[in-house]
């Protein structure tokens, strides 16, 4: 069965934020009827607002840590809410606990009752500051449950606890993503992540911070490729995951700093802050297991990305 077919009714939780946007475009234009929840406390209504006239989408302005009540029908929900950058999910972080536990029961719950698939939206986060490099799924991770980082990486770890709970016990129809860094047109402006601030302060001619020595590693992967993998996944038979999904080519910060200065002709100094506590030291997926079971890698290879991506800024701010 298609799941993201155009006779699917698809919640998006989380559908006004970076990547909930680019998902709720991407359906519509398979010609789903799409539903978008969002608290909007890091998703905007600027983001979807260009969807509201079409009739195939409806717009909820709610938190998926309240009972979701929705009427009609549903079949699959792509759970997406939860603050995900560094910045935002630690300015509230009891919340964001009870988003990726209370939360992700109540989305399972309503999938219960409607007999939904679910595709819950995990991270790389759940591998903490990894020993093993490159990621594969059956490395169980290497998080500091006291670190200020917890509140999203065990969040993020219990949500898939209770996915496959819900999945043994019920046989829910789950599935799990572990997404790796993504970047591109829709991020907001005070996300914080490392390439909405590099391409910001480039184009401000404002200073580059660069926390560390920058020789911590990232591999990021664009907006774009991510969106075809979670559509893949969703289709999939028979396979909960979790998948990783991310572009394995690795750089590091410094390089990043480094590009992002070239492309954007930018004068900016790179100065030198202290590295948050507990940063990854370094993050590559092995996509081994998507390449397989998906039939997907990533097209978009960082420049190209970066490319969009500083087009974007560059007409917002
Ligand atoms: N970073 C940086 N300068 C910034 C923002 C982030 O050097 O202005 C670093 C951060 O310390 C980390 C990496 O860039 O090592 C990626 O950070 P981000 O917050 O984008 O995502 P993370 O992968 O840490 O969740």
């Amino acid at each position: 069965m298609n799941f993201n077919s155009p006779t699917k009714t698809i919640l998006v939780t989380g559908g006004a934020g970076f990547i909930g946007s680019h998902l709720c475009a991407a359906l519509l234009e398979r010609g789903s009827k799409v539903v978008c929840l969002d608290n909007l406390y890091t998703g905007k209504k600027s983001n979807i607002e260009r969807f509201l006239k079409s009739p195939l989408f409806t717009f909820l302005e709610a938190d998926i840590t309240d009972s979701v009540n929705i009427e009609g029908d549903i079949d699959s929900i792509y759970n997406l809410a939860c603050p995900a950058s560094p910045k935002a999910y630690q300015r509230n972080p009891v919340k964001t606990v009870v988003t990726n536990v209370e939360g992700m029961i109540n989305i399972l719950n309503l999938a219960k009752e409607k007999n939904a698939r679910v595709l819950q939206a995990s991270t790389s986060e759940v591998y903490g500051d990894p020993l093993e490099h490159p990621q594969k799924e059956n490395y169980w991770g290497n998080v500091n449950p006291l670190s200020p980082r917890a509140c999203y990486d065990e969040g993020k770890r219990c949500a898939e606890t209770i996915c496959m709970d819900y999945n043994r016990e019920y046989s829910t129809d789950v599935k799990i993503v572990s997404i790796f860094n993504t970047y591109g047109p829709n991020m907001s402006l005070d996300d914080g992540r490392v390439v909405s601030n590099f391409i910001i302060q480039a184009l401000a001619g404002e200073n580059i911070t660069m926390y560390g020595d920058g020789s911590q590693t990232r591999s990021f992967q664009y907006i774009d490729d991510l969106i075809k993998g979670l559509i893949a996944m969703m289709d999939v038979e028979s396979f909960i995951g979790p998948v990783n999904i991310g572009n394995p080519d690795e750089f590091t910060i410094k390089k990043l700093a480094e590009k992002v200065k070239k492309l954007t002709k930018s004068k900016s100094n790179i100065v030198y802050k202290a590295l948050p506590i507990n940063d990854p030291k370094q993050r590559q997926p092995d996509i081994t297991l998507a390449k397989r079971e998906l039939k997907w890698s990533p097209q978009i290879n960082l420049d190209e990305g970066l490319k969009k991506t500083i087009a974007y800024f560059a007409s917002v701010i």
